[in-house]
């Protein structure tokens, strides 16, 4: 049987479940993650789009730079993102999963744009900007 990852937004007007394996589970420093949530930084998971499906309302998505990121139309909650209108991946925010707790990031990701306060102690591999880049090490 396939995993299913479900989650939702605060107020419950969206909902969504996903099949498949996450894949790519990543902390996201970069500054427009940070802005559009209202917090230091963003983890999330990547789904196929044809795995990925919405079981009650759906994100309002707004266009930033080219992408696409998708929000509870209601309350606000950052639920997708997407890096175009036709990519065949969908990022899903691991903090909107019913049971995040059970997922582990891989990495961290434009670790340039992190905050200072914000203190890198996990192990895990950090990378300066996107995951094609060289790895900065972990500090
Ligand atoms: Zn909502
Ligand atoms: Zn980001």
């Amino acid at each position: 049987m396939d995993h299913l990852t479900a989650g939702g937004c605060l107020c419950g007007a969206v909902r969504y479940e996903a099949s498949g394996e996450l894949r790519n589970v990543t902390h996201c420093h970069c500054a427009d993650c940070r802005r559009s949530a209202g917090a230091a930084f963003v983890t999330w998971a990547s789904f196929w789009q044809k795995d990925f499906h919405f079981m009650k309302g759906e994100t309002r998505e707004l266009e930033f730079a080219g992408r696409l990121r998708g929000f509870c139309p209601n309350c606000g909650t950052t639920l997708t993102f997407r890096s175009s209108p036709a990519t065949d991946e969908i990022d899903v925010t691991v903090a909107s999963f019913d049971e995040p707790a059970k997922v582990w990031p891989g990495d961290h990701i434009w670790v340039e744009d992190r905050l200072p306060w914000i203190a890198l102690a996990d192990g895990l591999t950090v990378y300066r900007r996107n995951r094609s880049e060289a790895v900065a090490g972990n500090s």
